[in-house]
């Protein structure tokens, strides 16, 4: 289980820095993030989450998403998208509004 962090579309922020509960992303000198201890990753998605540059991407398993697929995500005020992109290309959208968490 780990991420990806696609270097090219790291703009410093350092927010997925901050948020790792395991302090396991580092800022390299030309100040894009790497992922320093990938072994250690437990998935929790923070990373993911937190980057507002979509730099970042978690790989799922063959469970979920099949063998090969990864994650990204989109924030745009309360509504969070999850995008999953399969090993043949295809992509799935799973769409949550935190505005209604509460709701039911
Ligand atoms: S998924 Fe969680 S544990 Fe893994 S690098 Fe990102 S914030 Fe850290
Ligand atoms: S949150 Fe995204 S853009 Fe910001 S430092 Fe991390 S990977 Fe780069």
């Amino acid at each position: 289980m780990s991420i990806r962090i696609k270097q090219d579309k790291c703009i410093g922020c350092k927010s997925c820095v901050e948020v790792c509960p395991g302090n396991l992303i580092k800022l390299a000198s030309d100040k894009r993030a790497f992922i320093k201890h990938e072994r250690d990753c437990w998935g929790c998605t923070s990373c993911v989450k937190a980057c507002p540059a979509q730099a970042i991407s978690f790989f799922l398993g063959a469970d979920i998403g099949g063998r090969g697929a990864e994650l990204t995500v989109s924030t745009k005020g309360s509504v969070r998208t999850w995008t999953v992109r399969k090993s043949d290309g295809s992509l799935q959208e799973i769409v949550v509004d935190g505005s209604q968490s509460n709701k039911y």
